[in-house]
Parts: C-alpha cells; sequence; structure tokens
C-alpha cells in the first residue's frame, strides 16, 4: 500500500491568519488549525515524497517524523508552495547527494531566480566557498522528459490554470492530488475519473467563488464527475470551520466529501 499524509490543509495565510479575530481564527477545535498546503507520500516503492516545500515545512516532517526523503515535487511556484525550501537543508548533512527536486519548466526558472544560493550554487559560491552552516544540497529536474524517480513511480501530471500561470495537478496510483486551480478542464476531469481512484484531495478555499481557486460548490461538482471513494477538501482558508462544513456536507448528502485535516494519514493502493 501507498500512504499520504496531510502535512498541511490551509491556504496561503495558514489558519489562524495572524491579526485575525473571526471566530475560526479564534476557534480552539484543533481542525481549524492548518499549516500552509502540503503532504507527504510514502510509496510501496519505499519511496519518500514531499508534495510542496510550504513555509511550515519543518513544523510538517517534525510532526511526521520524517528523516529521509527521496525526492521533492514542487506543483507551482507560488510561496505558500516553494518558500520553505531552506528548511531541507538537514537532509544535507546525512549525505553527500543532492536531494533531487521536480517541477514544471517555469517553477525550474523561477525557483533558480528565486533562490540563487541553492539553485546556483557553483556560480554564487564560485569564489566565495560556503562556510558557516552551510546550504540545502538541492538539484532541479523538469518532470518531464526521460526516466527518474518520478516516472518510476508512475505519477500522471496534468497542468491546471492558476492565476497567472499553471499548477499541477496528479495521479498517484489510487490517488487524486489537485491544489491551487481555478477550475479543471474536461480531459483532465475524465483521466481523474478513468484512474477509480480511492482517495481525492482537492483544492477548496472558500464557500464563495475566487478568481484563482476552486470554491465548494465547483469542487462538488468535480468530486461528482470525479467519483473518488473518499474527497478531502484542501487550502482551506478562515471561513471554513470545519465542524459547519462538515455538517453542511452532511445536510447535502455529501457523505464521501471531508474537510482535510492537517496530520491525517490515509492508505491507497
Ligand atoms: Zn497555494
Ligand atoms: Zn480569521
Amino acid at each position: 500500500m501507498n500512504k499520504i499524509t496531510i502535512l498541511g490543509s490551509g491556504t496561503s495565510t495558514g489558519v489562524p491568519i495572524l491579526g485575525c479575530n473571526c471566530s475560526v481564527c479564534k476557534s480552539n477545535d484543533p481542525r481549524n488549525k492548518r499549516l500552509r498546503t502540503a503532504a507527504l507520500l510514502e510509496t510501496d516503492q519505499h519511496k519518500t515524497i514531499l508534495i510542496d516545500a510550504s513555509p511550515d515545512l519543518r513544523a510538517q516532517l517534525l510532526r511526521t517524523q520524517t528523516t529521509k526523503l527521496d525526492a521533492v515535487i514542487i506543483t507551482h511556484d507560488h510561496a505558500d508552495h516553494t518558500h520553505g525550501v531552506d528548511d531541507l537543508r538537514p537532509f544535507s548533512f546525512q549525505t553527500s547527494e543532492a536531494l533531487p527536486v521536480f517541477a514544471d519548466v517555469h517553477a525550474l526558472d523561477s525557483l533558480t531566480t528565486k533562490f540563487p544560493y541553492i539553485f546556483q550554487r557553483e556560480k554564487v559560491f564560485a569564489e566565495r566557498p560556503v562556510i558557516g552552516g552551510g546550504i540545502p544540497l538541492l538539484d532541479l529536474h523538469p518532470i518531464l522528459p526521460g526516466p527518474n524517480l518520478v516516472a518510476a513511480e508512475n505519477f500522471n501530471f496534468q497542468a491546471l490554470p492558476h492565476g497567472h500561470g499553471e499548477s499541477l495537478c496528479f495521479i498517484h496510483q489510487k490517488l487524486g492530488y489537485i491544489i491551487d486551480c481555478r477550475e479543471i478542464p474536461e480531459t483532465v476531469l475524465e483521466r481523474f475519473r478513468d484512474a477509480k481512484l480511492e482517495i481525492l484531495v482537492i483544492d477548496c478555499l472558500r464557500y464563495k467563488p475566487h478568481q484563482t481557486h476552486l470554491h465548494l460548490e465547483l469542487a462538488l461538482k468535480y468530486i461528482e464527475q470525479i467519483a473518488p471513494k473518499i474527497a478531502l477538501l484542501t487550502h482551506l482558508g478562515h471561513e471554513m470551520d470545519y465542524l459547519e462544513l462538515t455538517n453542511l456536507l452532511r445536510k447535502q448528502g455529501n457523505r464521501n466529501v471531508f474537510p482535510a485535516i492537517d496530520g491525517q494519514s490515509f492508505l491507497y493502493s
């Protein structure tokens, strides 16, 4: 079996939001405490793969007691999915081998520009050797083409519109993972439906429509079309109270849809 752990189910600010006095941000329900969106996959090939390097990465990997990573997949270059890359530094303490980071060509370019000390290290440190605490040893790889760890694990990636760019969603065995998108084209929906998913993790920012994310009604429409056994709503904002949302889903008859909770794990074949 494969395993997915929800490292974070919160939108880009996390929940609670700094300085916000709303009822969800002030809630004592631990299910309303959401770190930034990320996930950890432990595959039946004994590979541990991180999905996105959120700014909360250190806390997230401490919670899962992760001591080894085989790869990192970056879905897109936004801050809430990439600004934790420096927290990957301790993985370089154990090995001299660089940890592979996979992304599409746009995100690779963006990471190279945003973090030159990591991704242009030969150039940056050519005449000024690294001293002190060191830098994360990470190598960038395009997700396509060519044989690599990601290809060997049979990931099926699709690009979805998100903001001014694109975000990658994927199918891994019986898991579907769709985050940060404003819509899902019919061709992509078909692939997800054909995969007969056991678990679908899907973007669901809030109740009202949003320019760059799925809202509840649209996410539920896609869930119905994809027809997974279980759907988990993620990238949740502070409009979404766990209990209120769960009650609403049950009232609407959505028995297999749940708000994701930080730290929860699911097995899938
Ligand atoms: Zn995001
Ligand atoms: Zn709030």
